[in-house]
Formats: structure tokens, sequence, C-alpha cells
């Protein structure tokens, strides 16, 4: 074993964890570095409150608060300190917290996950409303309930979030207009895109498709589009994709080029051994996987394994895991879960209406569980689907992973 930082004079060496960030990469990490008795982890998180994000697009509708007590997911072993990391000090391993303290640690999991994206178009920084985290789900749900009923509201963006949002708020009786700003859900297959579409007609959305569905600059009533045409817009949503956190680029951290932290296939910072980065915050060799609760899980899990095989002086192992499937709620009685294959890319094969929404509604239950049971029993997770093509795309392009020592480790 390696050394390690001694809590308490005369006992036996403990190892100090810090996990930044308790979303489902984080938890799951914090509780499965609990397998080890001489291991004290401490997870920083801005809430004391498990958000379930997945379920955001929800607590805009109405139909679901998106939190959780930590009780019911994170360990009762993990210390949970509720505050935001400001800077990570690499050098002095030490995490300062923007109230002022700092967290020693012998290793750092950074799971910060990500928050919607800058708009760069004019206006939408000041009239358009994100919907990534919890604060603004919630500043979005207010500014609905105080809107008239019949008053439109646009949707910008038809990825999943979008698509989502636009059928919560149609389902509520809501004029809503879903502006794609080219193909709607451009990762469906064109099968499950026409159930997409289908779905979005039965709840009265109206979706815009194509280049002239471009949007060029967001007013306080309305939406111009890229072809000068105006849409009168009471409430304008924002909800073109997720952003990485500036944390790890502020702490001086190489990051890819969308700001995730950039590692090797273990998971491990190129910077620094005793960093290791999982869910939507990290970039393992530059190519990370979707920024999913589906990938966030298995990564959160693998990048405990890889502090706890470098704690116990074993090689950690490459992180080989895929997901394969997208779930796209339409509402609360719709939905389509798109069959993908092991590196991402959607197939035929797709469970659309009633049954897809049950689907959906299992894949946000299912991850609540997961991090309760391991919780329970740490060291129980698993996940089955092994993305082999990663591994092979990987070897074509020259893994970040082949990087020579880590300054820290
Ligand atoms: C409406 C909506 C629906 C979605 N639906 C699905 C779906 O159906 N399926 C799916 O796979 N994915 C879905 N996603 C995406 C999914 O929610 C994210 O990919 C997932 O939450 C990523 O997990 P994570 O643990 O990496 O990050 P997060 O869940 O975002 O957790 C990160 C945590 O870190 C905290 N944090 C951030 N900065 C700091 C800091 N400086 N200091 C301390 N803590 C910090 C955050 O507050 C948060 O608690 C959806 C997302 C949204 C918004």
């Amino acid at each position: 074993m390696e050394s390690t930082a001694s809590a308490a004079s005369g006992s036996t060496p403990r190892t100090r964890v810090a996990v930044i960030g308790g979303g489902y990469a984080g938890t799951m990490a914090a509780n499965r570095l609990t397998q080890r008795p001489d291991v004290d982890v401490t997870l920083v998180n801005p809430r004391n409150e498990f958000v379930e994000r997945v379920r955001l697009h929800q607590l805009v509708g109405g139909t679901h608060d998106a939190v959780r007590d930590f009780a019911a997911v994170l360990s009762p072993r993990v210390r949970l300190v509720v505050d935001t990391a400001a800077r990570i000090d690499a050098q002095q391993r030490a995490v300062e917290l923007a109230s002022g303290s700092t967290i020693a640690y012998d290793y750092l999991v950074y799971a910060v996950g990500s928050a919607a994206a800058s708009p760069l178009i004019p206006g939408a920084a000041e009239f358009a409303h994100p919907v990534s985290i919890l604060e603004q789900a919630q500043r979005l749900r207010a500014i609905v309930a105080t809107t008239p009923p019949r008053a439109p509201i646009t949707v910008v963006g038809a990825g999943p979030l979008g698509i989502e949002v636009a059928s919560e708020l149609a389902e509520q009786g809501r004029a809503v207009t879903l502006l794609c700003g080219g193909t709607l859900g451009p990762y469906l297959h064109p099968r499950g895109r026409r159930s997409v579409a289908a779905g979005l007609a039965r709840l009265g959305v109206t979706v815009l498709e194509g280049p002239a569905s471009r949007v060029a600059e967001v007013t306080r009533d309305a939406v111009r589009l890229a072809d000068g045409h105006d849409l009168a817009s009471a409430v304008s949503v924002w909800a073109t994709g997720f952003a990485a956190s500036a944390l790890a680029l502020r702490s001086g951290l190489s990051v890819d080029s969308a700001g995730r932290l950039l590692t090797d296939e273990t998971l491990t910072s190129i910077d620094d051994g005793r960093i290791v980065a999982t869910g939507d915050a990290a970039s393992p060799s530059g190519m990370p996987l979707r920024m999913s609760c589906q990938a966030a899980l298995p990564l959160g899990s693998h990048a405990a394994d890889t502090v706890l095989q470098r704690i116990a002086g074993q090689t950690p192992q490459d992180f080989t895991r895929g997901i394969a499937a997208m779930c796209v709620s339409l509402g609360r009685r719709d939905g389509v879960f798109q069959f993908a294959r092991s590196d991402d890319t959607a197939i035929w094969l797709h469970v659309s209406g009633r049954a897809g929404a049950l689907l959906k509604e299992a894949a946000c239950t299912s991850p609540i569980d997961q991090l309760a049971k391991e919780a329970r029993r740490p060291g129980s997770h698993a996940w089955i689907v092994r993305d082999r093509r990663r591994t092979a795309r990987i070897a074509s392009r020259g893994s970040v992973g082949l990087v020579p020592a880590h300054k820290g480790g």
C-alpha cells in the first residue's frame, strides 16, 4: 500500500478522498469508496439535497420537485460538506471552498457535472431561460406559473432536453413552439424521430425544423429567426445543450475543447495522478461519452475503482463501458426509448407510446435505486454494456493515456 495521510496520531494511516460534486457520478463514487474502512470520504456539494437532474423538465411542468434527501442515496460513512469548490490546488492537494475553508486530500474525484451551454446569440443570456440546473428550473417554473395560460412559449433546442421541456409544458396546456435550428432530435434514428414528432404533434407542440428555425436574436417578448421572421414569445427557454464547469481550467488543469477535465482511460487526470474525473466533467482521451446519467453511474463507479486500485498499489483498469440507449419523455404518458449500439449510435429499434414512457420512468428511478444500493453495499454496482469499438478508436487515434508519468502519482 502506498503512503497515506494519518488522521489521528498513533492510529492506522488513513487516506483522505475528496469528491467534488454530489450528482449521479460523484455520489456513486463517494459511496463506492467506502469499501475500504481506512478511507475517509468527503463529498463537497453546493446543496444539502441530491438533485435528480433527469427530472428537471418535470419540475418545470410541475409534476416533480426533482430533489431527494441525501440520506436516501449517500452512505452515512461519507461526510457531506455543503459548499462550492472555488479552486483546486493540485500542488498542495487541497480544495479551496467558496466559504474560505480548505479540504486537504490524498486523492480527488472531480465530479462537477455540467450546466447550460452559454448562449452566444444576442439577447439569449438576458431574455431566455436555461433549464440545466435546479435553480434555473425552479426559476422557470415560477415564471411559467405567472404567465397567462395561452401565452406563447418558445423552446430553443431540439435535443432531448428541449423536446422534454416542450412536451412537459404542452401537456400542461401551454402553447409551445419548439425551434430545432436544424433537425429534430439529431441523435435519434429516423424511425425514433418519427415517433417523437408524432408525440409532439399529439401534444400540440409546433415544431419548426431546418435552417430557417435557427435563432438570430432573443428579445423580451419575441424570438427572431435567421430568416428575419419574429415569433411572439412570452417565455423563451434555452435548451441547446450542456457545457462543462470552468473549475478545472481555473485550477490550471488540462481540459478538452469543451472544458472537461482531460484524463487517460483510467479517468486519471493527465496532469496529476491524484486527480480522477468522472461523469459529465470527464473527458477520457479527449473522447468523452455523451453527457448523460446513463454514463455518469458507470463512470462514477469506475472513478472510485481507479482511486481504490491506486491506494492498494495496483494498476487501474481502463474504462471500457458504453451506453446503449437514449430515452426521451413526451409528457407523462408518452415517450421514446431509442436503442443504440454500444458506441452510442442510434439503431432502428425503439419503444414508443406508453411503454416508452414507462421505460423512461424506469430510467429515472433506477439511478436512485443504484445509488441507494451502492450506499448500502459498496462495491456492488455493475454495468454490463461494453464498448469494444472505443478501444479500437482510441488505439487508432492514440490515447492520451499513453502520456508518460503522472506528476502527482
Ligand atoms: C432535464 C434533463 C433531463 C435529462 N434526462 C436524462 C436522461 O433521461 N438520461 C440520461 O442519461 N441523462 C439525462 N440528463 C443528463 C444527466 O442529468 C446528466 O448527464 C447527469 O446528471 C450527469 O451526472 P454528473 O454526476 O456528471 O453531474 P450532475 O448530476 O450535474 O452533478 C454534478 C454536481 O456537482 C455539483 N457541483 C458543480 N460545481 C461544483 C463545485 N464547484 N463545487 C461543488 N459541487 C459542484 C453540482 O451542483 C451537482 O450537484 C438529463 C438532464 C437534464 C437537465
